[in-house]
């Protein structure tokens, strides 16, 4: 390819509205140009780039004996009142009508359609188990579409579906997936942490994320994780619980007035104990239905882990506004800050749901809510003067130095980007989507399904955030636009000319994937380019070539070399040719 032809605007500055650097680097050097929020164009290097790496992904599903196919973008709505996600599935699921006045959706995962395609071809145990796969453009109505191709409305992304008739089954497949997940992600030139994680809405029990470690803003996952082997996304995360013996030193129950101690802060300043003695309560509104988490003052709710404990799927606080009508409903008048679980019984036509941490079970003479205003109760204790709620359980947020679940060593937290995901699915789909196969004594089974995603287009991002300078983009070899660029200093030197383009011809025969800069541009606008775009290698034919020599220099080190051309020629190809082995 010629520089000249090669259809990319590199951009002198950095545009205004992107926060990350994979977001900056892209639409700086040329690969992506936003079309709507969250919706990209991707331009010949990225297509590029999602080329490589959807066959890198393509090569390691085949060999594990997956099946690709293809399913429609859009997708009725039918199917998914069968599954009961037409209404579970939140705002990310962008519905839409035909002329017809039919409801569809656009695809953000497939579950309900490959199931559908397996009940009416799978139907004996002799042909499982199966998995079949596809790698296509997913739409999801994000809440915050941002950084780039982090996190965008539309994106590629390969999913896999196992069906299969045991738990064992599938469990085989999910190891056999992981393996995959695992030379997928390496041949990418990625460090990925298999780590577990809560497996919201798609469903079923057992998952894990294949996280990209980052310790910058791109990371939206906190990672917990241990010298152990033990990792988990914090919505998943747990740790020892370790109590505290401290206990307040009130004689017995009692009122006392706490003017204006709306935060945890106040009320210690103001009754000189430590938060370690408060039961905090937060209200949240759970699928429209009031909840009200109750947790040790000094530790947070980790809002996954307290939606799952009643089966929800959407969870947001309360407004101020909710929480005065909640009061009023239920006759008080307390407002945040003197919120307590006694004798809240019911909001927006739901009873009200009380949901205890496990910090709080075994707490004593401790300080409570009492939903009177500049009020608490103080020296309470569960049973005696206020019951404990029937849920009792873990929704704590995890923090880092916490106990280890596994060896009881101090948790240490990191960032991630969640690059892939596996799911031990069950039964969740296949049950109530009727979706069976015959067993051995002619008996119909539902499948034991798995799901495996791997966002394409937030892998070539996760790579950016991994590797990059100050210059642009490192590109890992295997999933670079182009393997190296050949830069000859001056187009009018017809020396430099000629040993450019043989370079470029004999790299171009030995399959390597080359760009030459045949532009009329001074060498350090040509060396800026190469940088930003990312190309592995550069071959440089300046002066030296008088003496025989082309400078090279790989894009990963500062190291220049001066080196005969057919030499810089030789390290280029081996090393592309060490990848397709
Ligand atoms: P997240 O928690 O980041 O929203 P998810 O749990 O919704 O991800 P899945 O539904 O399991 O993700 O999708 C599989 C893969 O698709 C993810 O591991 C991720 O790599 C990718 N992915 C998900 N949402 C997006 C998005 N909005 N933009 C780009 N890639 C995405
Ligand atoms: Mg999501």
């Amino acid at each position: 390819m010629k520089m000249s032809k090669l259809f990319v605007q590199t951009l002198r500055e950095f545009p205004s509205d992107a926060e990350v650097i994979s977001h900056k680097l892209l639409i700086r050097a040329g690969y992506i140009r936003k079309l709507a929020m969250g919706v990209y164009n991707y331009l010949p290097l990225m297509w590029r780039v999602i080329r490589k790496i959807e066959n890198i992904i393509r090569e390691e599903m085949d060999k594990a004996g997956a099946q690709e196919l293809l399913m429609p973008f859009v997708q009725p709505k039918e199917l998914w009142e069968e599954s009961g996600r037409w209404g579970a599935y939140g705002g990310e699921l962008m519905r839409l009508k035909d002329r017809h006045g039919r409801e569809m959706c656009l695809g953000p995962t497939h579950e309900e359609i490959i199931t559908s395609i397996a009940r009416d071809g799978l139907k004996s145990y002799k042909q499982l188990p199966v998995n079949l796969y596809q790698i296509q453009s997913k739409f999801r109505d994000e809440r915050r579409p941002r950084f780039g191709l982090l996190r965008g409305r539309e994106f590629i992304m390969k999913d896999a579906y196992s069906f299969g008739t045991s738990q064992e089954e599938l469990e085989k497949e999910y190891q056999n997936m992981w393996n995959a997940y695992t030379k997928i992600f390496k041949r990418c030139g990625l460090d990925t942490k298999a780590v577990q994680s809560d497996s919201g809405a798609i469903g079923g029990s057992v998952s894990h994320e294949f996280m990209v470690i980052t310790d910058t803003d791109a990371g939206e996952n906190d990672v917990f994780y241990c010298e152990c082997d033990y990792a988990a996304n914090s919505n998943h995360a747990v740790s020892v619980l370790e109590e505290t013996n401290t206990a307040g030193s009130w004689k017995e129950a009692q009122i006392l007035d706490t003017p204006n101690t709306h935060s945890i802060d106040e009320l210690c300043e103001f009754l000189k104990i430590p938060a370690t003695v408060i039961v905090k309560t937060l209200v949240y509104i759970i699928d429209k239905k009031p909840v009200l988490a109750l947790i040790r003052a000094d530790r947070q709710v980790e809002e996954t882990k307290l939606m799952n404990s009643v089966g929800g799927n959407d969870i947001r606080i309360a407004t101020s506004g909710e929480i005065e009508e909640m009061m009023s409903i239920n006759g008080y008048d307390a407002e945040k800050g003197f919120i307590g679980p006694d004798g809240l019984k019911e909001y927006n036509g739901y009873p009200v749901t009380v949901v205890a941490d496990e910090t709080v079970k075994n707490m004593k003479n401790f300080v409570i809510g009492i939903n009177k205003k500049d009020k608490h109760g103080v020296g309470y204790n569960w049973e005696k003067d206020i019951k404990l709620p029937e849920i009792v359980t873990d929704i704590r947020l995890t923090e880092a130095g916490d106990k280890c679940p596994v060896c009881g060593k101090p948790l240490k937290v990191t960032r991630g980007i969640e690059v892939g995901n596996i799911f031990q699915l069950g039964t969740k789909y296949s049950k109530p989507m009727n979706a069976v196969y015959l067993d051995r004594n002619g008996k119909s089974q539902p499948y034991i399904m798995g799901c495996y995603g791997i966002g394409v287009t937030r892998t070539a991002a996760a790579a950016i955030e991994a590797h990059h300078d100050e210059h642009g983009i490192i590109w890992p070899l295997s999933i670079a636009p182009y393997h190296a660029v050949v830069i000859p200093v001056s187009t009018k030197d017809e020396l430099q000319m000629k040993v450019a383009n043989d370079l470029y011809q004999t790299l171009l025969k030995h399959g390597v994937e080359v760009v030459i800069d045949d532009r009329d541009e001074r060498a350090g606008v040509k060396f800026k380019d190469a940088d930003l775009i990312g190309f592995p290698y550069r071959i440089t034919v300046g002066k030296t070539i008088t003496d025989g020599l082309v400078e090279f220099k790989e894009r990963n080190s500062d190291e220049l070399k001066n080196i005969k051309p057919e030499d810089a020629a030789e390290i280029v190809i081996t090393a592309v040719h060490e990848l397709v082995k």
